[in-house]
C-alpha cells in the first residue's frame, strides 16, 4: 500500500478522461438525472414539458439545449411559500442531512439541501481541488471561515478532513489567539481563509511583537475574494509569510469545485461526473462554444444530485476557459472567474469587468487604496464617460487630487479602453467587509 501523501492526483481515473471518456460518461448520468428530476419535481418536469421535450430525448450533453434554464431567483421564490427547499427539491426530507444557503449581494438568500450522497459528492469535488491545490494528508490546516449558513464554511471545512489534513476549526474572530495557536506548533501549518484576512493576520502578530513568518504558514487556500488574481496580491502574501498561495473556487449551489494546480494556469474544474458547464451569452442566453479562451456565463447542470439538482441554472458568473492540456496531467478544463455577470458593463462594444478596474488601480497604489465603485446614472447604450468612484489615501495631498483623477481615468482608458469620469473620495469611503458591490446601476434604483 502507498502513503495517500504519494498520489499524484486525488482520483486520477476521473481526472485524466479524455474528452470522449468524459462525454460518455456526463451523457449517462445527465440522461439519469433528467429522468430522476422529471419524476421528482413537478416544477423542473413543467420546464421539459413546457419546451415539448420528454425526458427521455435527453441522451447526450448535446441535448443540454434543449432544456430551458432555470433561475435562483425562481427557486427563491418558491421557497418564500415555506417550502424549506422549494421548487428544485427532488428527494425527500428524510433524505437530505444538511441545507445551506447562498451568500451574495443580490437577490433572496436561497437554502439548498444535500443528501448522504450529496455530502459525498461535495467532498469529492472539494478533494479534487484541494489535491491540485497542494493539500496532503500530513498538513494541518486551520480553517479560518464563517461557520455559517454559507457553503464555503462547514461544507468547505469537511472537504480538508475528506483528503485527510489534521483540520482545525477555527472560524472566524479571535485572531490573536489564533496567531499564537499557529506561533506555539513547532512545524509548519496551512490555513484557509480569505486573502484579506491573511494580511490581517500580518497585522495582527505585528502587534504582539511576531513576524508574519513567525507563524509558520506554508499553505494558503484562499476563497471568497478574487484578491489573488490581482497582479502582485499573490506575490505580496506569499512574500510576507513565505507560503505557497492557491485559489478554490466553488459556489453554494454547486459546491467547492476547483483550485489551483501547481503550474497556477487557472483554476482546474473539478466537479467532472458531478456536473456539466456550459457556456452561454448573458445577455442572448445563446450557448457558446466550449474553445479556449472562450468567455461567458457558466450554467450549470447536475448530473449526481438528488436533494436539490442543478437544471441549466444559470449563475450569472463569468469564466473564461482555457482547454489546452495542462502540465500537471489533469484534463480538466481550467477557468479564470471574471466576475458576476450582473457587475460586467459594456462601453461602446467593450465588455467592462470589475476585476480588470481593481487590476488597473493596483498599478496606482499606494495613492490609491485599490476600492471603487462605478455608478451607472443612465440606463444602457452607455456611450458616455462612465462615474468611478476611486478611494485616494489618505497621504495624497488635496492639491493632488486633480492630476490623479486624471491619471486614473487615463491608467482605465488604456488598460481597458473606456472613458471614465473619476472621482476621488477619502479612504474608508467605500465599504470593504466582505462582498462591496462595484458596479451600482443607479438608474435602475440600486444603492452603493
Ligand atoms: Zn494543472
Amino acid at each position: 500500500m502507498t502513503e495517500a501523501g504519494d498520489r499524484r492526483l486525488w482520483n486520477a481515473h476521473v481526472e485524466t478522461l479524455g474528452p470522449a471518456e468524459l462525454r460518455t460518461l456526463e451523457s449517462e448520468r445527465l440522461a439519469a438525472q433528467i429522468a430522476y428530476n422529471h419524476r421528482t419535481s413537478p416544477f423542473l418536469a413543467a420546464r421539459l414539458d413546457e419546451a415539448g421535450v420528454r425526458p427521455d430525448e435527453i441522451r447526450t450533453v448535446d441535448d443540454l439545449a434543449r432544456i430551458p434554464f432555470t433561475e435562483k431567483a425562481e427557486i427563491a421564490a418558491s421557497q418564500r411559500d415555506g417550502d424549506v427547499l422549494g421548487a428544485n427539491r427532488c428527494a425527500p426530507l428524510a433524505d437530505v442531512v444538511r441545507i445551506q444557503g447562498t451568500g451574495g449581494t443580490t437577490g433572496q438568500p436561497l437554502r439548498i439541501g444535500f443528501t448522504r450522497r450529496d455530502v459525498q459528492g461535495y467532498c469529492e469535488m472539494g478533494a479534487r481541488a484541494l489535491w491540485a491545490m497542494g493539500c496532503r494528508p500530513t498538513d494541518v490546516v486551520f480553517t479560518c471561515m464563517n461557520f455559517s449558513l454559507y457553503a464555503g464554511g462547514l461544507s468547505d471545512h469537511l472537504t480538508f478532513e475528506t483528503v485527510g489534513a489534521a483540520t482545525i476549526p477555527y472560524g472566524v474572530g479571535q485572531s490573536e489567539r489564533l496567531v499564537r495557536m499557529m506561533a506555539a506548533i513547532a512545524g509548519p501549518v496551512g490555513v484557509w481563509a480569505t486573502p484579506s484576512y491573511a494580511v490581517r493576520l500580518a497585522d495582527v502578530a505585528a502587534e504582539i511583537g511576531l513576524e508574519p513568518r513567525d507563524l509558520g504558514i506554508a499553505k494558503g487556500f484562499f476563497s471568497g475574494e478574487a484578491g489573488l488574481q490581482v497582479p502582485g496580491y499573490r506575490e505580496r502574501i506569499e512574500q510576507l509569510f513565505g507560503l505557497a498561495a492557491r485559489d478554490m473556487y466553488g459556489t453554494a449551489e454547486l459546491g467547492l469545485h476547483s483550485g489551483e494546480c501547481e503550474q497556477l494556469q487557472g483554476l482546474h474544474y473539478g466537479g467532472s461526473g458531478f456536473a456539466v458547464v456550459e457556456l452561454i451569452d448573458p445577455d442572448s442566453g445563446a450557448v457558446l462554444p466550449f474553445a479556449d479562451g472562450q468567455r461567458g456565463e457558466a450554467v450549470y447542470t447536475s448530473i449526481r444530485r438528488e436533494a436539490s439538482p442543478l437544471q441549466r441554472m444559470r449563475s450569472h458568473d463569468l469564466l473564461q476557459v482555457f482547454t489546452e492540456p495542462c502540465a500537471c496531467g489533469r484534463t480538466s478544463f481550467r477557468f479564470a472567474a471574471l466576475g458576476r455577470s450582473d457587475e460586467m458593463f459594456i462601453v461602446k462594444g467593450v465588455n467592462v469587468f470589475p476585476l480588470g478596474i481593481q487590476t488597473s488601480l493596483t498599478a496606482l497604489a499606494p495613492r490609491v487604496t485599490g476600492e471603487f465603485r462605478v455608478v451607472l446614472d443612465r440606463p444602457p447604450p452607455i456611450d458616455y464617460a462612465v462615474p468611478v468612484e476611486v478611494e485616494v489615501a489618505r497621504g495624497v495631498a488635496a492639491v493632488d487630487h486633480d492630476a490623479l483623477a486624471r491619471e486614473v481615468a487615463g491608467r482605465l482608458a488604456r488598460d481597458l479602453n473606456f472613458a471614465s469620469a473619476v472621482t476621488l473620495v477619502p479612504q474608508g469611503t467605500i465599504a470593504s467587509e466582505r462582498k462591496t458591490r462595484r458596479v451600482v446601476r443607479a438608474y435602475r434604483g440600486e444603492q452603493p
